[in-house]
């Protein structure tokens, strides 16, 4: 697609407020794929503008109809899923088919599943004496990441339009096309001028603007833990809601009773899936020392065929930062059994699929998230132990546990403090809350949870 050289705000494209630009860059050959205007407080300020004045309008509208409005967007994402695949290809790096499956469907579902929420969930409920009313929290400021850059902003943008709010989105700066993409698909889809707005720019300007404004009810962030630990205090002291979706470093454990080949292959593409740039990759394998050895061959086996075909990391300082982690692993005595810092290619920001053995729960590589193709297996005594490590870190985002039976392995799960638990490989639900225990966020997104962070209670007593 063409990049727009302004920003979408109150139904139109407008010039920005200054003139400099971000170049999107490819990750797969390092060429200059376009540019997009540098938001500033000005550009912010306005379209949080046009946000607050929209709301009345749009808040008051039935619920049905804004369900409908989004089932309209919901189809204009399924006429246009090719380009947004080639366009989540050419600014991420992800292989095309994983942009199409994953990339440009996921959203699909989860905007379906708001048009439909907006029109069936229960607004008002009784109380005893009091009817309580489910209303609007207002206008949202939501700033997102670039790891799975369409569906974090759908994830985000329709909830907030199914319970009547208005928005104002600030992505990532490595992958804003999908961003003006998506801007495109509202207009398209007719929603109402002002509804939704879309600002592009750096994180300490335009993001930083958004989370301060006083226009703003609710910053809902989707990124590091550094920057949400940022966001909240800003937010904090103007008494503003945050919802926070951050990282993780989750752990799979597979118990003694599991298909071990199983377990292990499937962790292994859990963690090269998107490059390894997943918040809730299981980036932690546990396995019992008698099947330590041959899960660790299991594991190098499997990670040795994937090659480059998993594609590059997202820009040359996430590269470096991942090639820090691996050669950080090896100074502090992890085995190498598969990959390394080397890069596969003379051009791109490729990092070979990398497997680590002997890890134990201390070392920095099992305990910061690298976001990135890097898998540590550790091994674990007995399942009071495996608890002990899969729960020893600030984290608690998603993980999964295997067993010959699936109620050893809820039994498990239920002890695991973490806000998502595959049992024997689960599939994603884009219903299913979606969120983080202790560091990894506040609140929840997806469903029926994820809707409630837009909405607000009033009760009226009778
Ligand atoms: P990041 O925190 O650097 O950036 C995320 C967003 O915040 C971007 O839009 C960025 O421009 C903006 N930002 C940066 N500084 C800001 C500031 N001072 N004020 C306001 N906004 C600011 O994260 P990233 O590098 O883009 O993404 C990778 C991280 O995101 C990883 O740690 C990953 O685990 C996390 N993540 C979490 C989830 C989740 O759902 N929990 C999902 C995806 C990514």
């Amino acid at each position: 697609m063409k990049a727009h050289d302004g920003m979408y705000i109150d139904g139109a494209w407008r010039p920005a407020a200054g003139a400099d630009a971000i170049e999107v860059v490819n990750p797969a050959d390092e060429q200059v794929i376009g540019r997009v205007p540098a938001g500033t407080a000005e550009d912010v300020d306005a379209a949080v503008r046009a946000a607050r004045a929209a709301l009345p309008g749009w808040a008051a509208t039935p619920p049905a109809e804004r369900g409908a409005l989004i089932g309209a967007l919901r189809d204009v994402l399924v006429a246009r899923k090719d380009e947004i695949a080639e366009t989540v290809t050419v600014e991420l790096g992800s292989p095309l088919k994983f942009s199409e499956n994953v990339h440009a469907a996921v959203p699909v579902a989860v905007a379906g599943s708001y048009a439909e929420l907006a029109a069936t969930y229960a607004f008002e409920e009784k109380v005893g004496n009091s009817v309580v009313h489910h209303e609007p929290i207002g206008v949202v400021g939501a700033i997102t990441p670039w790891n799975y850059p369409l569906h974090q902003i759908v994830a985000k943008v329709a909830p907030a339009l199914a319970a009547g709010c208005t928005v104002v989105l600030k992505p990532a700066e490595d992958t804003p096309l999908v961003a003006q993409l998506f801007a495109e698909a509202v207009h398209e889809a007719g929603l109402p001028a002002g509804v939704f707005n879309l600002v592009t720019g750096l994180g300490p300007v335009a993001g930083q603007a958004l989370a301060e404004h006083e226009g703003v009810d609710l910053v809902s962030f989707t990124g590091s833990t550094a920057v949400g630990r940022h966001i909240a205090a800003t937010a904090g002291a103007a008494i503003k809601k945050v919802a926070l979706e951050l990282g993780g470093k989750s752990a799979n454990v597979i118990l003694p009773s599991a298909d071990l080949a199983k377990a292990v292959n499937v962790g292994v593409a859990n963690v090269m899936s998107n490059s390894g740039q997943t918040c809730s990759a299981w980036t932690r394998m546990l396995v019992h020392r008698d099947q330590y050895d041959e899960a660790v061959e299991l594991a190098a086996t499997a990670a040795a065929k994937y090659g480059d075909r998993i594609g590059p990391v997202v820009n040359g300082k996430q590269r470096e930062r991942v090639r820090g982690y691996i050669e950080k692993g090896v100074a502090e005595g992890a085995r190498l059994v598969a990959g390394g810092p080397e890069s596969p290619r003379e051009q791109g920001y490729f990092i070979s699929p990398t497997v680590f053995a002997d890890v134990t729960p201390d070392m920095t590589i099992a305990q910061e998230e690298i976001f990135g193709p890097v898998l540590s297996i550790l091994r674990y005594e007995d399942e009071e132990d495996a608890l002990r490590i899969a729960n020893g870190t600030v984290y608690g985002l998603a993980g999964a546990v295997w067993a010959g039976d699936e109620t050893e392995a809820v039994a498990f799960a239920r002890r695991l403090e973490t806000g998502q638990v595959d049992i024997n490989g689960g599939r994603f639900n884009p219903l299913a809350p979606f969120g983080g225990y202790k560091q990894s966020g506040v609140g929840r997104e997806l469903g029926t949870h994820g809707f409630a962070e837009y909405l607000q209670t009033k009760s009226l007593q009778f």
